[in-house]
């Protein structure tokens, strides 16, 4: 297992929409890009990635909202996830992303979505509903797959302000470096 570097924005990654996994592509190599993100994950720490955030353009997403002492019990590796259902109610969350860093908004979510996937294992379709917290990851990680972020979904006065902050400490980087 590895732990992956986390791109941050702006960065043409995170604006693509990702691609399916193709059926020729399960198996080992597959197995491992879930393990790495996992770790990866657990690394930041955080509780969900999606590929495109570790330069990887296909539809992947790690998630388990569980505290560090219940890792993995509530673990999922979502292979083309696609939100079939959705509930009526909706629940206002406040984001963050580990690929906007330092930057924090309030989204209105579905309190419930169902979600179809494929196991990463066998490449068999998968179907479950996730509540509360978890369909609020389950919604942020699908944006990730279309190319929509925080920076996105936040007013462009605030998203500009975040883009100037970041490329002033780039410029600082560079100096030092
Ligand atoms: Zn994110």
């Amino acid at each position: 297992m590895a732990v992956l570097e986390i791109i941050t924005a702006p960065h043409p990654v995170l604006e693509r929409p990702a691609r399916p996994v193709e059926p020729d592509e399960f198996g080992p190599e597959l197995a491992k890009r879930v393990s790495d993100m996992a770790e990866t994950m657990y690394a930041a720490p955080g509780v969900g990635l999606a590929a495109p955030q570790v330069s990887d353009p296909r539809r992947i997403v790690v998630l388990d909202p569980g505290e560090p002492e219940d890792r993995g019990r509530r673990f999922f590796a979502l292979i083309n996830p696609k939100i079939i259902s959705r509930s009526e109610r909706m629940i206002p969350w406040l984001e963050t992303c580990l690929s906007v860093p330092e930057f924090e908004i309030e989204i209105q979510r579905h309190y419930q979505v169902q979600l179809e996937w494929q196991d990463v294992a066998d490449g068999s379709t998968r179907t479950g509903w996730f509540e509360e917290f978890e369909a609020v990851i389950v919604q942020h990680e699908i944006d990730h797959l279309q190319g929509t972020i925080l920076l996105d979904r936040s007013s462009r006065f605030k998203r500009n302000r975040y883009l100037k902050k970041v490329s002033k400490a780039k410029k600082k980087d560079q100096v030092i470096a």
